[in-house]
């Protein structure tokens, strides 16, 4: 049975993070991999659906289920509450699942101190002008949401180095290799071969 590994995979809106997510679940892989839904008080944009992008929950519901701590990890961002769930994981890890966390560097850190064997991945776009442009052409938010997230990009970026690996996507098809490069040899780690192709090793040093 493989044993999947956590992905945290953060980026500034408009480095192409859910894109790259979504073209990574759609190719062919080793092994079955997953993007977790989080729990968001924020309100659906046009064309996001409830238990699909996110589940869209009130302030109050989100506060119980901190109380109740069902999250691995929670955060604030653009004044909204974002959460990992605990149910959300534990149980798709142990049924051989790659799971992708697309959450921002606050999470990050609390997932990495509780689960130290998590890899994670920081996605940055090529320039400035580049991710100026990406978010106007999105089209989803208003002038003013897009200045704050371009302030917001910069403190998002300057957390890069906490991270294992750096994809710059400049161009797509090569960040979507490099990301999946970065699977792969995850899952070929000695420690990890010892577990999942724990037959095969035994059978050879018999
Ligand atoms: P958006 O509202 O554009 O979907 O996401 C805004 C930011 O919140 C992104 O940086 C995204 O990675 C982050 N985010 C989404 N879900 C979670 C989560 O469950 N936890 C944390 N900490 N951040 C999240």
């Amino acid at each position: 049975m493989f044993t999947g590994t956590l992905f945290i995979i953060s980026a500034p809106s408009g480095a192409g993070k859910s894109s790259l997510i979504n073209a990574y679940l759609m190719q062919s892989n080793p092994h079955p991999a997953m993007v977790s839904i989080s729990h968001t008080t924020r309100t659906p944009r046009p064309g996001e659906n409830n238990g699909e992008h996110y589940y869209f929950i009130q302030n109050d519901e989100f506060e119980k289920l901190i109380k109740q701590d069902a999250f691995i990890e929670h955060a604030t961002v653009f004044g909204n509450y974002y959460g990992t769930s605990k149910s959300a994981i534990s149980q798709k890890l142990a049924q051989g699942f790659n799971i992708f966390l697309d959450i921002d560097w606050q999470g990050a850190r609390q997932v990495r101190e509780k689960m130290p064997q998590a890899k994670s991945i920081f996605i940055l776009p090529p320039s400035i002008t580049e991710l100026e442009k990406r978010l106007f052409k999105r089209g989803q938010d208003s002038l003013e949401v897009i200045e704050k997230r371009m302030q917001k990009a910069h403190r998002e970026m300057s957390h890069y180095a906490e991270y294992d690996y750096t994809i710059i996507n400049e161009n797509f098809s090569t960040a979507l290799e490099q990301l999946s490069s970065i699977i792969i040899a995850e899952s070929l780690k000695t420690t990890k071969q010892q577990i999942n192709n724990k037959n095969t090793i035994n059978q050879l040093l018999k």
